[in-house]
């Protein structure tokens, strides 16, 4: 093999230096950009492959099974599901995890009708398409949650068929969530027999289990399967996520698959093996005790970032929670210059662990400076 180029390795200088500069003003996505994962670095010398069910052996020996099967147990304690009756593996994201969740309930029940909010995340959508699920989508509050009402009135039109109902836990534009527990009520209410409840819980599922108060979510409050994100809250250089579901219903899909000795468990074949190692190494180092610090300072800049756009008359709001912060959409310098994600008359700033107040401030700043701009034409 050549050298690379003296051309070559000042595209990638130019490519490093724009990364570093983007990252400073990072405020619209939830992705966490603090993060050193070095200590693995030596892990990227090797053809690992997770090929497979992470609770079955392969005849491929360079993996991370054991430790990918260590994440899960952490996230069932997090999900609040007994490790015992819980069963996961590493995603290459929510989308992934969304999509587990999803097939899952169609193989319990083909003929389930799937209810999801006008809120819901776009992956959603191109999931049922993929899956061919029927699907009926339910109106949203203001605040971003399900609008129980509507909810109610679908569901007993269409009471013979199984629910399937993908719940938000933390939507991506305004962190609502989905109260699982009036969900249930209204499926009791209509003696619904079959149901089956996805939680997509990409951000705010690393957010619930660390504060004192939070919505219902997981497992003990009648999530069948679970998505989480592993990049978003934990941050790392590969998006991935965790899929959590029950052993009892993996059973009914597992295939043997001869080739590589797997059970094949998991939607894809062959998976990464540094994303889970990566995980384990930021639960490790966290702990439990780690992410309640981060998740309470991050709830308090979202509260800093409320107060100070109400302070300069800029209305500003979040849900209980959530760390994502609802404002009136800037002009397109400001949604440019700190990646915001807008949508038609909002924007939102997350407080992720790397956001600092100055750049709240800054923020600030700018979105009364554009207002002062558009007033003034
Ligand atoms: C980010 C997000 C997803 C998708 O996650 P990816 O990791 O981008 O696939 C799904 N649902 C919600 C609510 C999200 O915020």
């Amino acid at each position: 093999m050549n050298n690379l180029t003296q051309e070559s390795k000042l595209r990638l200088a130019a490519l490093e230096e724009l990364y570093r500069e983007a990252s400073a003003h990072a405020l619209g996505y939830p992705v966490n950009l603090t993060f050193d994962y070095k200590e693995i670095l030596p892990f990227l010398d090797y053809n690992a492959n997770n090929v497979g069910d992470p609770f079955h052996g392969t005849n491929y020996r360079i993996n991370s099974h054991d430790f990918e099967r260590d994440v899960i147990a952490r996230f069932a304690g997090f999900m609040r599901i007994d490790p015992e009756d819980a069963w996961g593996y590493v995603t290459t994201g929510g989308t992934e995890g969304n999509m587990y969740g999803l097939y899952m309930a169609r193989e319990l029940h083909p003929n389930g009708v799937v209810y999801f909010s006008q809120d819901t995340h776009y992956s959603i959508l191109k999931i049922l398409r993929v899956l061919n699920m029927r699907n009926i989508m339910i109106k949203s509050q203001e605040n971003g949650e399900i609008d129980y009402d509507d909810l109610r009135e679908t569901i007993r039109i269409n009471r013979d068929v199984p629910v399937i109902f993908m719940a938000n836990i933390g939507t991506t534009m305004k962190g609502a969530v989905d109260d699982l527990r009036q969900v249930r009520n209204i499926l009791d209410d209509l003696a619904v027999t079959q149901s089956y409840i996805h939680s997509d819980a990409a951000l705010s599922g690393m957010i619930l289990p660390f504060v004192s108060d939070p919505q219902p979510f997981g497992f003990d409050e009648g999530a069948d399967s679970l998505a989480v994100s592993g990049h978003k809250l934990i941050g790392s250089p590969i998006p991935c996520g965790v899929v959590l579901t029950r052993k009892e219903y993996v059973a009914r899909i597992s295939r043997s698959v001869e080739y590589v000795g797997v059970m094949d468990t998991t939607l894809p074949g062959s998976r990464n093996a540094w994303t889970p190692l990566l995980l384990w190494y930021a639960l490790e180092r966290h702990g439990e005790e780690g992410f309640r610090q981060v998740v309470g300072r991050m709830l308090s800049l979202a509260d800093y970032a409320v107060e100070r756009f109400n302070e300069s008359g800029i209305s500003a709001w979040r849900n209980p929670n959530s760390v994502t912060v609802v404002f009136p959409r800037p002009s397109s310098d400001v949604i440019g210059k700190w990646q915001l994600a807008p949508y038609r008359d909002i924007a939102h700033l997350i407080t992720m662990p790397h956001v600092t107040r100055e750049m709240v401030d800054e923020l600030v700043d700018e979105c009364l400076e554009s207002e002062r701009v558009q007033l003034a034409r």
